[in-house]
């Protein structure tokens, strides 16, 4: 099986999950994913392939040589966002793309068009793996997932030395919740790479940090007629809010490494408002302060309509990895040459997001992310280059000879 057949065969599978079941898996179909992927590990060889009750499924290539190397990973997800249909995926491989727009579905008029979506012109060249418009793909993470099969195949078919090679797949890393379960020690990887970054060449050690905040306004409802001097309406109170955070600061307004607050939703009535925020920040200390203007507002508003009236509850989701990777620049660096090697730019930049790499490398994974090659992830306008998937397939299998160089 090719890494391109292989990844037609996982996207027929809707694993999309869900922020609202509260399982583990968070939707059953993440489950008949893992068995499959378990099965595939021991088609290929993979002798102690296997899924645990969560849906993780471990496997491990051993090393091939004597000599005595450090023990690497390997990880993607297995579940899609559900911010985009998850299925059925009708998928489908372009022509070699010339630049203009690819129809995607006739009948309904839905085109993948270089206007909206630049990076086709990155793409010029190649064959695109494509959706029908009404889905998203799922290259976000199956990509990643055919692409370490691929490698490991690779591995165990080449008589070039590599150490010992543990993989794993993970559910649920769409909401947040891929590293919940994962069994770092059984795991039994030293360092590990998470194949869940976009386009090809992305190299990436420094994601976010991360918290959500829910603003609760009590108000007090009295008859409009008679309300006079005593009514506090939660909406307006909620707005008052929202007025004291800073305006510029939200997504659209941020770029690079600048961080922001975004409003998520919102609900109120006049006896109670709420506002969910979630605070974004790359650098630790802009974070924290990040978490203190927020605390700061809510203090004025109690100060304004008496205390009590506004609950602010933060609970911080991830931190930025950067401080777990720089004392082990290495795997940085390997993953920079061997790209450098097969004629891949690297492209080593902050994510704008966090990966499941980050809460692995606080668990004591350090855990870099490298590309999986897909483009305009959770949406329906998703695809990702067939070329780059064999490359990528290549790169991974690279790295991990090079490191028994
Ligand atoms: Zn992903």
């Amino acid at each position: 099986m090719t890494v391109i057949e292989r990844f037609l065969k996982l996207v027929s599978f809707d694993t999309t999950s869900s922020e609202e079941s509260g399982q583990h898996p968070s939707t059953p179909n993440q489950k008949v994913l893992g068995a499959e992927l378990v099965r595939q590990m021991q088609e290929l060889g993979i002798q102690d392939a296997r899924m645990d009750a969560f849906d993780y499924v471990y496997g491990t290539i051993p090393a091939n040589c004597e000599k005595n190397l450090p023990v690497y990973g390997l990880i993607a997800h297995m579940d899609t966002s559900p911010d985009a249909p998850g299925g059925p995926i009708h998928a489908r491989i372009t022509e070699v793309y010339e630049g203009g727009d690819i129809i995607l579905n006739e009948e309904q008029g839905i085109v993948l068009s270089p206007r909206e979506y630049e990076s086709l012109l990155n793409h010029t060249g190649k064959r695109l793996i494509v959706t029908d418009g009404t889905t998203l793909l799922g290259a976000d993470d199956k990509a990643g997932v055919a692409e370490i099969l691929s490698a490991a195949e690779l591995l165990l078919a080449s008589n070039l030395p590599h150490g010992t090679v543990k993989i794993a797949f993970t559910p649920d890393e769409e909401i947040g919740e891929g590293a919940d379960h994962f069994d770092v020690a059984g795991f039994g990887a030293e360092y590990a790479y998470t194949v869940d970054g976009g386009a090809i060449g992305e190299l990436e050690y420094e994601n976010f940090n991360a918290a959500s905040a829910l603003v609760e306004i009590a108000g007090l409802s009295i008859h409009p007629g008679s309300a006079c001097g005593k009514m506090v309406n939660a909406s307006l109170v909620a707005m008052e809010f929202a007025s004291l955070l800073p305006a510029l600061e939200t997504p659209y307004f941020t770029d690079g490494y600048e961080g922001f607050f975004h409003l998520t939703d919102m609900e109120g009535s006049v006896e109670h408002a709420k506002l969910s925020y979630i605070i974004r920040d790359h650098d630790r200390e802009k974070f924290e302060a990040r978490k203190a203007v927020l605390e700061k507002a809510a203090r004025e508003i109690d100060r304004r309509y008496g205390s009590g009236t506004v609950k602010l509850t933060i609970r911080d989701s991830y931190y930025n990895m950067k401080e777990k990777i720089e004392p082990c620049m290495f795997l940085v660096d390997q993953a920079k040459s061997a790209m450098l090697e097969l004629g891949i730019a690297p492209k080593v930049q902050p994510i704008r997001g966090g990966t499941d790499g980050a809460r692995l490398s606080f668990l004591g994974l350090p855990c870099p992310n490298l590309c999986a090659g897909g483009e305009n992830f959770h949406g329906r306008f998703e695809y990702v280059p067939v070329e780059d998937m064999e490359k990528i397939t290549k790169l991974l299998a690279t790295i991990l000879w090079n490191i028994a160089k």
